[in-house]
């Protein structure tokens, strides 16, 4: 029978060992492994080794395996890959293609993506890319061409948190535009495997920056991509190895710990997301428009019913009025910290247009409809009293003035 998340979380990957018994895996040091003979690798009994046994640390290492096995196992897929940051990720999959490819990519994506597909895949390696909207099944089909080698959704987005429906675009590239060989990855980092499994809706990769919810303290940088195909695996675990992009036994070590509660802090943070996003909408003196992905008045609720378990815990909002106001509610918060990121234990909040996104060109932000007055929360595990106090309070500052 398979098993609920929360057991696979504790203890795929960290079974006891079996020579110590220990029942948490071990961070383990060595970049070099003693072969008993010529070609006879150590490891390859080691589930974590995925029968391919350990030669070299770039290559493979217990710890980092530990990590690639349970994240395999809570994304329902066969295989994981860990890198040394989420860009790490992106990166050896964009090594997979060749100058002439073309890729087709949700128009609102992660800002460090944006920047390495037009700057350095599209600048530099001739690597050609289609930002579009994919809510429209025909457009999708239209923008595929024969060169046409990867579609690169992120569900919700950031920061306008916009939902896209997975199956909708694996179907319309798998079987309206008949193109099973394009490869969809999907970047999962805001909803994370607890609420959403892409690859049980038609992705190829489940894509997620470790930085955020699955390490979840704010003090760990790393990616994971999850998998079932064999020579996708192959062929980035290939790329990995070439490109060099890998995480250190300590991160994976921080990194599995950290998703072992990962399912315990996000229904803490989605509990508290709800209760603020209802008062930031019943609050239209103070605040012009909530997107929350777990409301019901959010544009993409019927997609967000039907393929992730709850709205997670990011919530955008446009404060009334402009720059002046955003800055004077982020400069009055005290319990939500003004930074870049999300994801941790600990409540954030920060202004797009002026940090994450401002490198989006001034025009671009404005149809993506990245205002100065819009803030993003990241909303954290403390108690909501103390979080719904310092959002009043600040928000009063901000619009009324103090009164
Ligand atoms: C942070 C982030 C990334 C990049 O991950 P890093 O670990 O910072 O390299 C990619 N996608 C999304 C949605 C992110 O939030």
């Amino acid at each position: 029978m398979s098993q609920h998340f929360a057991t696979k979380a504790i203890h795929v990957g960290s079974e006891p060992d079996p020579v110590t018994g220990a029942v948490v895996a071990p961070i383990s040091l060595a970049t070099t492994y003693a072969q008993a003979s010529l070609g006879n690798m150590a490891g390859v009994e080691d589930p974590n080794s995925m029968g391919k046994g350990y030669e070299y640390q770039r290559t493979g290492n217990p710890t980092r395996g530990a990590f690639e096995r349970a994240m395999a196992a809570v994304e329902n897929g066969k295989y994981a890959i860990a890198f040394s940051s989420g860009l790490g990720a992106t990166t050896s999959i964009m090594m997979t293609l060749s100058s002439g490819d073309h890729v087709i990519c949700i128009d609102d994506v992660y800002g460090g993506t944006q920047r390495m597909f037009r700057r350095v895949m599209e600048g530099q390696f001739g690597v050609k890319f289609t930002f579009m909207d994919l809510s429209d099944a025909d457009a999708i089909v239209a923008a595929i061409r024969p060169e046409t080698k990867m579609v690169w959704m992120e569900s919700p987005t950031n920061p306008t948190l916009k939902v896209s429906d997975v199956r909708m675009v694996s179907d319309a590239v798998k079987k309206q535009a008949n193109r099973p060989d394009i490869t969809i990855v999907m970047d999962n980092t805001f909803a994370t495997c607890y609420l959403q499994n892409p690859l049980d809706l038609g992705a190829d990769i489940a894509f997620h920056s470790v930085t955020k919810y699955i390490g979840g303290h704010s003090d760990v940088v790393m990616g994971v991509l999850c998998l079932n195909d064999d020579q996708l695996w192959d062929k980035l675990k290939f790329q990995q190895n070439s490109a060099g992009a890998v995480p250190a036994p300590f991160d994976c070590y921080m990194a599995l710990r950290g998703l072992k509660t990962l399912h315990v802090r996000m229904e803490a943070a989605m509990a508290n997301a709800t209760a603020i996003a209802n008062f930031l909408e019943s609050s239209p003196e103070l605040v012009e428009k909530t997107f929350y992905p777990g409301s019901a008045s959010h544009p993409n609720a019927a997609i967000v019913k039907k393929q992730m378990r709850g709205g997670g815990a990011m919530i955008t909002f446009f404060v009334r009025g402009g720059i002046k106001e955003a800055g004077d509610f982020l400069r009055n918060l005290k319990v939500f910290t003004l930074a870049e990121s999300l994801g941790a234990v600990e409540s954030l909040a920060e202004c797009p247009a002026v940090m994450t996104h401002a490198s989006v060109p001034a025009e671009e932000r404005r149809e993506l409809g990245i205002s100065d007055n819009l803030i993003r929360l990241s909303v954290g595990i403390e108690h909501i009293d103390d979080l719904l106090a310092d959002i009043k309070q600040a928000l009063n500052i901000a619009v009324k003035g103090g009164q």
